[in-house]
């Protein structure tokens, strides 16, 4: 018995793809147009296939025969097809490819459909694609007729998209694939209002609007001209065209047809290769962040690869530094052969020298963005800053080159700054470009209160806030920038001068006492106990000690699991404030009260600073008894 034999009959869906078609068939996603995007792109990958085998093996695409795809429309019939005579599929193909989760994409759509509650769907579909399965949108049956390229024997497919499938063997003269739709009736439709899609001038609208640079011809009966079988796609591909010769509008259109995306992108870069090489680039920057832009999983890079127009990888990693990966777009070289494998793909010596020329046109061009569309900018960094800011810690030939574009929240004023414009303002007093981390969960606004900045702020000296986990990776490589070094308000002795480090020094000795018993007081629950220079209006503030872990960091290791070991942090006393110098006045007492007044400066100095104290219990039953004795 034949493999297609055992494989006739009626079969099962997989679970996924039940809850796929589940949703596609009961979503209210309102573009269903896309059903045809998704069935012409898929036929053009099938005649990429059929090209790249055919290297191999010429007899599979007899010379002058030409690769195309075909678009029937039944009027009466409510029929569809989509015709290709590309790569085709084996009856153990089409089981594998239209019944299971054939590729990553699908799960990864279900996953962020459930954990956005269902509410994204429109945006999902857009982005991902739902593929083949979009047929469902507007179908009541769809029936598939496949014959494999070399392979003798067809195979038809049939499903209503509830209930499995079946599949038998079937006649086909032709190598290639048909898929016929059987359209929905309008009041078929779970919302009733299902467009007419039985309409050939509707199919060709869709065509030019999400097929336009397919690069094989789509042809459709002509109106009117019984017989006669026309092309409605451009075909040649924007990027290929020159630059001086397209419009802004083109470019917007192919964006939005490329990624599926529905707003215009925030820059576009068209470039092409200078001296000897052949390529072309075009790349765009989303005016939002892709789902999951930061999940350590979905790190890739979002560009294809194209060799002489045709379709060669996605995700293209050697294109484009990881830092860029909410880049989308497209390379499309002449000097790589159309059969490159993935593997031979990293060690091509053609690729480098694109990735560097892309790397830097786009760095110029996000400064050029900065500089003359400053509200644009504000949209790009905050949607895309903080995978950007990634290359400072990742790549030291670009580090200068990210910097020039990063920006962060800062005390002057209510937008961010640049790290030229700080260092523009500083005073000529001041020695060091201040930067506070901000622990907890501290967002800028909030920061800009904490009580680690209050010496900066009566000395004037302005302070950048950084509130992204990444800007801790940020510090560890920016250590100092235009000669300044580069100091964190929150960690470490902070003397803002000479004269600060001498009184504090003084301070120290005469306090000497009171740090000790506050210390023994805390015993295991602070690092160490000091007097601070950075305190102006508050008693106390927690200061990481240096080299310590920071709190993103903390977090993260919980986060992954990983066991962490408590993290101690240094109290620091301001010895000008009264509170401070009750504490003091309390010390002489020793007892009860003292350790009361020690355990409420303690916590408040957690709170103050975003965070819990460290023992809650014990800071909640000081401060009530405080209050009980009025
Ligand atoms: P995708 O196209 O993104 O891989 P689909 O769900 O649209 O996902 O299709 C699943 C698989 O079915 C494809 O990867 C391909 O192998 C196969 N397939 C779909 N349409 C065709 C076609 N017209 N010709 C050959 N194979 C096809």
């Amino acid at each position: 018995m034949s493999t297609q034999a055992t494989q006739s009959g009626n079969h099962a869906f997989q679970a996924e793809i039940e809850q796929l078609l589940d949703l596609v068939i009961h979503s209210l996603y309102t573009h269903k147009e896309i059903f045809l995007r998704e069935l012409v792109s898929n036929a053009s990958d099938a005649l990429d296939k059929l090209r790249v085998a055919a290297l191999q093996d010429a007899s599979l695409l007899p010379a002058g025969e030409e690769l195309s795809i075909r678009i029937e429309v039944d009027e009466k019939q409510r029929i569809v097809r989509v015709i290709d005579n590309g790569i085709g599929m084996t009856a153990a193909e089409v089981v594998e490819n239209l019944g299971t989760i054939a590729r990553s994409g699908t799960k990864r759509f279900l996953d962020q459909l459930k954990s956005s509650g269902g509410t994204e769907l429109p945006r999902l579909i857009g982005q991902f694609g739902v593929g083949f399965y979009a047929s469902f949108m507007v179908a009541r049956e769809v029936v598939v007729e496949t014959r494999k390229a070399g392979a003798p024997g067809a195979t038809r497919w049939r499903s209503s998209g509830r209930g499995g499938f079946a599949i038998e063997p079937c006649e086909r003269a032709e190598r290639g694939t048909s898929i016929e739709l059987h359209l929905a009736d309008a009041e078929e439709g779970p919302q009733g209002t299902l467009e007419d899609f039985a309409q050939p001038w509707r199919l060709r609208e869709i065509v030019k609007r999400y097929s336009d640079f397919v690069e094989y011809p789509i042809r459709m009966l002509a109106e009117g001209k019984s017989g006669e079988w026309e092309t409605v796609n451009v075909q040649k591909p924007l990027w290929a065209r020159p630059k001086s010769e397209i419009k802004p509008d083109e470019y917007e259109e192919f964006y939005k047809s490329f990624t599926g995306e529905f707003e215009a992108p925030l820059e576009t870069v068209h470039l092409s290769a200078e001296g000897g090489a052949v390529w072309q680039a075009l790349l765009f920057v989303p005016r939002s962040r892709p789902y999951d832009a930061m999940h350590a999983l979905q790190q890739k890079s979002q560009l294809h690869l194209y060799v002489k127009r045709v379709h060669i990888a996605q995700n293209c990693e050697e294109l484009i530094p990881l830092w860029l990966r909410f880049v989308r777009g497209l390379v499309d070289s002449d000097d790589l052969p159309l059969n490159i494998s993935r593997e031979t793909l990293q060690h091509d010596r053609n690729l480098k020298p694109i990735r560097s020329r892309i790397t830097r046109k786009l760095l110029d061009a996000l400064d050029k963005l900065r500089e003359s569309r400053p509200a644009d900018y504000a949209v790009f960094w905050r949607e895309h800053g903080a995978v950007l800011k990634e290359g400072i810690w990742h790549d030291d030939s670009f580090r200068e080159d990210i910097l020039k574009v990063a920006s962060w929240s800062t005390t002057h004023g209510d937008g961010t700054t640049t790290l030229a414009a700080y260092v523009e303002r500083m005073p000529a007093a001041q020695k060091a470009i201040y930067v506070l981390l901000a622990s907890g969960d501290l967002d800028a606004r909030a920061a800009a209160s904490s009580p680690h900045l209050e010496a900066c702020r009566k000395k004037g000296f302005e302070v950048l806030l950084l509130t992204d986990p990444v800007d801790e990776f940020v510090l560890l490589k920016l250590t100092e920038h235009a000669g300044k070094p580069v100091q964190r308000l929150d960690r470490g002795v902070l003397d803002l001068d000479d004269a600060d480090r001498e009184a504090r020094e003084q301070q120290e000795k005469a306090h000497a006492r009171l740090i000790e018993d506050v210390q023994g007081t805390l015993k295991g629950r602070v690092e160490s106990v000091r007097l601070s220079s950075r305190l102006v209006d508050s008693p106390a503030v927690l200061a990481e000690s240096e080299g310590g872990l920071s709190p993103h960091l903390e977090r993260m290791m919980r986060q992954s699991g990983q066991s962490v070991p408590e993290r101690k942090r240094v109290l620091e006393l301001n010895p000008s404030h009264p509170v401070v110098q009750r504490l003091a006045a309390l010390r002489e007492q020793g007892g009860e009260p003292f350790e009361r007044a020690v355990e409420l400066v303690h916590g408040l100095a957690a709170i103050s600073d975003g965070q819990a104290p460290s023992d809650p219990q014990r800071f909640a039953k000081a401060l009530s008894e405080l209050l009980a004795r009025g």
